[in-house]
């Protein structure tokens, strides 16, 4: 190919290319643009970064820039923009979009290190909104629990342990929650039946919890909660809430009308604990207190103290560790 037909040919390429490109300098200032830019995004003079993103973004994506140069290495980052923050869009372009939904972009920066003195950065600007809204879905479904929709054990399991690593060790609350008697709630009504009651018992959790709290099926009839930022006294009160909200709600399943009731196990993460499971098995404990007892009824676990059932200011049943 001679010179001619081949800077044709570059040039032709680079228009062509599928994402925008644009090369840049350490302010921010927009040297060149190539290829996809959507819709009128004819740049201003001198057009910096602020022309095509929000300020917020361009102040992000001019740290990577400048990370990049300084490292040599490629940097990438992901954020979201909705229609009316994409600057470069006139009104009429705005109010013609049939998507106003956000969209997702993945942004490459590259330092070019072949450009004589002058630090230049390639910015590659890809939409991604279709694969990230997938990959999200696969995360939610791989974190929910199917019949119920509250987190799966795995999820569940999971945000406890973060929990427990960002708290440091104190004022984290963790329920386990089993349905009294279920044995015989699915020889009454069958299995299935018996889905809609387990159902009915994780939505009565959810609603009585805090947005920032978390609830997982840990199996069968098994629930768990962790409370963030609670002491076990308040959490105690959210247990209660809990037992007597699903005491007093009647559960009509294929004409059967059950009256379903819990047993809950309460422990408080203190600096003893040193995991999730050593947590787990002291609320563990507690729910079975409450099941040798009687029943519908919240036990907290507590350490170092005789095995005897007291009536606490809470009326609470206190275990001794065994
Ligand atoms: P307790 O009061 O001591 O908890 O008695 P229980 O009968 O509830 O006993 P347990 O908790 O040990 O047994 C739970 C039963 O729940 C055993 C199993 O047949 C049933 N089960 C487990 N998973 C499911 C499920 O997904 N759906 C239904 N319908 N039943 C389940
Ligand atoms: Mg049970
Ligand atoms: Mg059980």
């Amino acid at each position: 190919m001679v010179d001619m037909q081949r800077e044709e040919w570059l040039s032709t390429l680079l228009s062509e290319l599928p994402d925008r490109h644009l090369l840049i300098d350490k302010n921010g200032l927009i040297i060149e643009s190539f290829g996809h830019i959507p819709l009128s995004t004819a740049l201003s003079d001198n057009p910096t970064i602020n022309t095509l993103l929000p300020p917020s973004l361009a102040e992000q994506l001019m740290q990577h820039a400048l990370h990049a140069l300084a490292s040599g290495e490629l940097k990438q980052f992901r954020y979201s923009i909705s229609p009316c923050q994409q600057l470069q869009l006139s009104i009429e372009e705005l109010e013609s979009l049939s998507n106003t939904e956000e969209r997702w972009f993945e942004s490459t920066l590259k330092p070019l290190t072949r450009t004589n003195n002058a630090p230049y950065i390639l910015w590659q600007e890809k939409d991604i909104t279709e694969a990230y809204l997938h990959e999200a879905e696969l995360k939610r479904l791989s974190e929910t629990d199917e019949l119920t929709g509250i987190l799966n054990r795995r999820a569940f399991l999971l945000a406890l342990e973060n929990e427990m690593k960002q708290s440091q060790k104190q004022n984290v609350a963790c329920l386990m929650i089993d349905i009294d008697h279920f044995k015989e709630i699915n020889d009454r009504v069958g299995h299935l039946s018996g889905d809609e009651v387990i159902t009915q018992v994780a939505h009565i959790c959810q609603q009585s919890i805090r947005s920032n709290d978390y609830i997982g099926r840990l199996g069968g009839e098994e629930f768990g909660i962790v409370l963030p930022n609670t002491s076990a006294i308040e959490a105690y009160s959210t247990a209660e809430a809990i037992r007597t909200s699903i005491e007093s709600t009647p559960c009509t399943v294929d004409g059967h009308t059950i009256y379903p009731t819990v047993s809950i196990g309460l422990a408080e993460l203190n600096p003893t604990v040193t995991s999730v499971r050593e947590l787990l098995v002291q609320a563990d404990k507690a729910m079975y207190y409450s099941k040798q007892t009687g029943r519908n009824q919240v036990t907290i676990y507590y350490d170092n103290l005789p095995t005897i059932k007291i009536d606490s200011p809470l009326n609470a049943n206190i275990l001794q560790a065994s």
